[in-house]
């Protein structure tokens, strides 16, 4: 049996911020201004995940008023989804991302994106598609104010 989810998130950057996306830091002038690490990546994934189960959002499970989660990992948090996941009996078939940041490029740092996504997953990282795109200068991603991620991801019951 098969469920299929999808996750968005968006965050404002700011100067002063740490660039943090899929567990990776990236040398950026501005950063995510976030109650957590700001990771849009694996926030994204983990609604996506979320979504599959029918378990509400990432905002309900990890409140960002709840001062346990300051400055959280975000990479842990995809981690403790990806357990309720196990726990229902489902299992990572493959996920699929679009980041949409203006600058900086993204392409040297996507392997490694994808390494830690899967680590946190437990799957192997040929299962897990990270891409980035721009905004063409267009709009709040275009004008640098925000990074955009969109995640889909394929989760099956795993065989007893
Ligand atoms: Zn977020």
């Amino acid at each position: 049996m098969f469920r299929i989810g999808i996750g968005h998130d968006t965050h404002r950057l700011v100067e002063g911020r740490l660039l943090v996306l899929g567990g990776v830091r990236i040398d950026s002038e501005r950063g995510a201004d976030a109650h957590s690490d700001g990771d849009a990546l694996c926030h994204a994934l983990a609604d996506a995940i979320l979504g599959a189960l029918c378990e509400d959002d990432l905002g309900a499970q990890f409140p960002d008023n709840d001062p346990q989660w300051k400055d959280a990992n975000s990479i842990q948090l995809l981690a403790r989804v990806i357990l309720r996941a196990r726990e229902r009996g489902f299992h990572v078939v493959n996920a699929d991302t679009t980041i949409m940041l203006e600058r900086p490029k993204l392409r040297e740092h996507i392997q490694a994106m994808r390494e830690a996504l899967a680590g946190a997953l437990s799957v192997n990282s040929a299962c897990i598609s990270v891409k980035a795109k721009t905004g063409e200068g267009l709009d709040a991603v275009g004008r640098g104010e925000a990074v955009t991620v969109q995640a889909i991801v394929l989760l099956a019951r795993t065989a007893i």
